[in-house]
This record gives structure tokens, C-alpha cells and sequence, in this order.
């Protein structure tokens, strides 16, 4: 008996381009994984979509020339690895992230529980595995990862405005969320497609109230990357930041915060919804002058201009 669910022309087509040799349209193919993860369709869709950008996000960086779908591509994959919930449960088996075929096998059976049912599949690790959010969004951030770190220089940054519901809540920024998973892990995919949505909101026309934030988040992030990151992402950010930057002469002199380590851990301050005795006070004075954004930007482009290339 076949170990899998039956396979759908979908899968078949995705086993061609895991095994490079697609026969119809491969860019046609991924453009509309990306299309249906981007409208966020219900999670057994959703799963299944993922595992398809998953599993060929390999054969994207080496052979999609189409930059519209590779970035939507990139953008969808980021889409859902910010959104996806955790997991706590404790699945058994383990799936090997490194079969494409045998996740891709299981894309029908992930996605419709009926599939599943007639198939007599219904208990699988693999089904629970592969419908996880929390192995879905090690998968996402693996997609990601791979399609950051190949993305060329020459053709700027994708839109990452597909990510806007993740940091803009009820209209606001989420200050807190945003420069917590910024700060994080700055040499990590999240951490840089985090900045570089900042980075790409703060070109345009935003609230007042946003510019000190997202100016912290791009200077913090640009001085946080190390040299193996992909060079698309610094070299976009000291774009920003140059095109942002002002000539700010304020009665503040030189004491503006020029330390990076202390630039999220201010605006965090700043932006608390709560404060505690035990909170380290900035001065807000200082911090809401444009001065102090004029001072980080100089000393992110300073401290970061060995990393361009
Ligand atoms: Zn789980
Ligand atoms: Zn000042």
C-alpha cells in the first residue's frame, strides 16, 4: 500500500520543480502559493501552501528569475513565521526537514482532513507534525532565511507591507513587539525582515509619534548585523537611514545617547504601557529631540560603514 495520500496534480507539479525538471509553469506555480499565503486562508490551507514554499524555496534561489514572485515569495514566508502561534504540545515522531519529496507528499492530507480520512491517514505523525504552527514556522523561517540570503543587491527590497498587521495594532504601532523581536536576534531572518519593514515604513508618511521608534529599530538593527549578513539587508538600511537622515543642530550639544546597546531598551521606556520602580529612567526630553535620532543614524552609519560592500 502507498505510504502516502493520493497525489494531487499540485504535488506533482511541486515534485518537478524539487526535482528540477518542471514541465508546466513553475513561476506561474509559486506566484500563486505566495498569492494564497498572503490572503492568511484558513491554517490547513495555509499549512499545506507552506510546505509547498517550503520545500521548493531550495529551487527558488537557484533558478526563479521572476523578482516579483521570488520577493513575494519571501514576503509570504515572513508573513507567516511572524504570525503563527507557538506550540507547547509534545508531538511524537519527528519529521526530516530535509526529504522535499515526503513533505510534499503530505501537502493533500495536511490540507483537507477528508483526503486524510478516506486515505485511512488520520493518526500520522506526520499529519500532526506537519499541521504544527510551531514546525510550520521553523519552516517559514527556513524559507525565509534561504530567499533573504540569496535575494541580489541590485534589485533594492521587496515590499514588506504585507507585514504591517503584525506590528500595527488597531492603528498603532506595536512598539514593544516590534523592537523585542528586533532586538533579539539581530543576525537572524526575523530580527532582519522586522527592520527592514521598519525601514521601509519610516520612507513613508507615518505618524509622528512612529519616527522615533522605527529610527531606533533600523539603527539598532544596521549596527547588530554581522558580516555574514546577506548584504542586501545592510546595504538597504544605510539607504534608509542616509535618505532619512536631517542636520539637527539642538540646544542638546553632545548628549544625546550615542550607544547602541541602550537605543531599543530607550524607546521601550518611552513606549511602556506600564512603568516600574525598578525600570531604568531615559531622559524624555533629550530622547524626543530630533536630535537624538539625527545622533543614532550618524552612529549607525558610522559604526556600520565597514559592513558595506
Ligand atoms: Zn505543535
Ligand atoms: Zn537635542
Amino acid at each position: 500500500m502507498n505510504q502516502f495520500p493520493p497525489a494531487s496534480g499540485f504535488v506533482r507539479s511541486l515534485l518537478e520543480i524539487i526535482n528540477d525538471y518542471p514541465t508546466g509553469d513553475p513561476v506561474e506555480l509559486l506566484g500563486l502559493v505566495a498569492e494564497i499565503l498572503a490572503e492568511d486562508p484558513d491554517p490547513g490551507v495555509r499549512a499545506g501552501q507552506l510546505l509547498a514554499l517550503y520545500s521548493t524555496s531550495f529551487w527558488a534561489v537557484h533558478r526563479l528569475r521572476d523578482q516579483r514572485v521570488y520577493d513575494s515569495l519571501l514576503a509570504a514566508a515572513a508573513l507567516a513565521e511572524e504570525t503563527l502561534d507557538t506550540c507547547e504540545e509534545d508531538h511524537p515522531g519527528y519529521a526530516e526537514l530535509d526529504n522535499l519529496e515526503r513533505i510534499v507528499r503530505w501537502i493533500p492530507a495536511i490540507e483537507n482532513p477528508e483526503v486524510a480520512t478516506a486515505a485511512g491517514f488520520t493518526g500520522r505523525d506526520e499529519i500532526a507534525l506537519f499541521s504544527c504552527p510551531a514546525w510550520l514556522r521553523t519552516m517559514a523561517r527556513e524559507a525565509m532565511e534561504v530567499l533573504l540570503a540569496r535575494r541580489p543587491v541590485e534589485f533594492g527590497m521587496p515590499d514588506f507591507s504585507l507585514l504591517t498587521p503584525a506590528y500595527v495594532v488597531d492603528g498603532a504601532l506595536d512598539v514593544i513587539g516590534l523592537t523585542v523581536n528586533v532586538g533579539s536576534f539581530p543576525e537572524d531572518a526575523p530580527s532582519q525582515i522586522a527592520s527592514l519593514w521598519a525601514a521601509q515604513r519610516l520612507l513613508g508618511d507615518v505618524p509622528q509619534s512612529e519616527v522615533l521608534p522605527l529610527t531606533a529599530v533600523v539603527c539598532s538593527s544596521l549596527v547588530g548585523q554581522e558580516a555574514t549578513a546577506p548584504p542586501a539587508v545592510p546595504t538597504y538600511l544605510r539607504e534608509v537611514l542616509t535618505q532619512v537622515a536631517t542636520d539637527s543642530a539642538c540646544a542638546h550639544g553632545e548628549s544625546h545617547d550615542v550607544d547602541p546597546d541602550s537605543w531599543l531598551a530607550g524607546v521601550q521606556y518611552l513606549y511602556k504601557p506600564m512603568r516600574f520602580d525598578d525600570d531604568e529612567p531615559v531622559d524624555e526630553d533629550l530622547w524626543h529631540c530630533p536630535g537624538q535620532r539625527a545622533a543614532m543614524i550618524r552612529t549607525a552609519l558610522q559604526l556600520s560603514a565597514p559592513l558595506e560592500r
